[in-house]
């Protein structure tokens, strides 16, 4: 019998290559198997090897996804064949990423786990967009929340947390759902005048930022036909958002692009 494989959970971080650890890179150039989500870069694939099989898991372009259940099997049919999978996951591997599922299902069956940690998309919007996720004295928690339960419904309960003043409410998976999830916060107290933004690709060049507040939240990400991922970020911290006016990936936006991208 072959020898066992191991499988790594690689974050790829928010799109661009740059912002990948140096440890994921190696990971991915040491790969023999990459199976990765739907929103991987092709810049990222490109720094597996060449007789790397490369298999795709989200779906995009009309072709259908795999479900976790034949994710699982899949990797693990790959590590028993020897092969060295790496399982190339968006920003972290464990905000969002099923790394518990995942992790889970393969120690079940032996197969030997490490995880490779990436730059979460938050922080891709903090550092592109100017603004902390923390700020001392206006924001000293931060909340990485999905509104979204698992048959995609807007969640019922845990909204009083996110309503605390002093938080910073970054909402993963929100953009279709971002009007519903304003109103629930302000009904659970969170005032309408609380700053929030809008990012969509994060940490990539074609980055889009709305700056509005909670009670334009809604309105603004219906009418910016975003059609990337995106982020919502609610709290005082984000009131120090700005268009990026220094070198950076989105440098190439001119102060006049600013204005109208303002959602208010
Ligand atoms: N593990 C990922 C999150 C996966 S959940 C991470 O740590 O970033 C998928 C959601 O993440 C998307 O619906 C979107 O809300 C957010 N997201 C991922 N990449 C993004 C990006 N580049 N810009 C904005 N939001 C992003």
């Amino acid at each position: 019998m072959s020898r066992m494989g191991t499988v790594l959970l690689v974050g790829a971080g928010p799109g661009a290559a740059d912002l990948m650890t140096v440890r994921a890179v190696k990971a991915l150039q040491a790969a023999g198997a990459v199976l990765y989500d739907a929103l991987i870069d092709p810049e990222i694939l490109e720094l597996a090897p060449r007789a790397c099989l490369r298999i795709q898991t989200g779906k995009r372009a009309g072709k259908a996804s795999l479900n976790q259940d034949a994710i699982n099997r899949l990797m693990l049919k790959l590590a028993r064949r020897g092969l060295d999978v790496v399982r190339l996951k968006g920003g972290d591997p464990s905000i969002f990423g099923r790394s518990g599922e995942e992790r889970a299902f393969l120690e079940a069956h032996g197969v030997p786990i490490h995880i490779v940690p990436g730059v979460t998309a938050a922080s891709a919007a903090a550092a592109q967009f100017g603004f902390p996720l923390t700020h001392r004295g206006e924001a000293r928690r931060v909340t990485f929340a999905t509104a979204r339960t698992q048959d995609g419904a807007l969640a019922e309960e845990g909204w009083t947390g996110l309503a605390d003043p002093e938080t910073t409410a970054v909402f993963y998976m929100g953009r279709d759902t971002a009007q519903a999830l304003a109103r629930r916060l302000m009904d659970a107290g969170r005032a309408p005048s609380t700053p929030a933004l809008a990012v969509e690709n994060a940490g990539r060049s074609d980055a889009r930022l709305v700056s509005t507040d909670l009670g334009g939240l809604g309105r603004a990400v219906m009418g910016a036909g975003f059609e990337g991922p995106v982020l919502l970020v609610v709290g005082e911290a984000a009131r120090q958002a700005r268009w990026p006016s220094v070198s950076s990936s989105a440098s190439q936006w001119s102060d006049q692009d600013w204005p109208a991208l303002r959602a208010r």
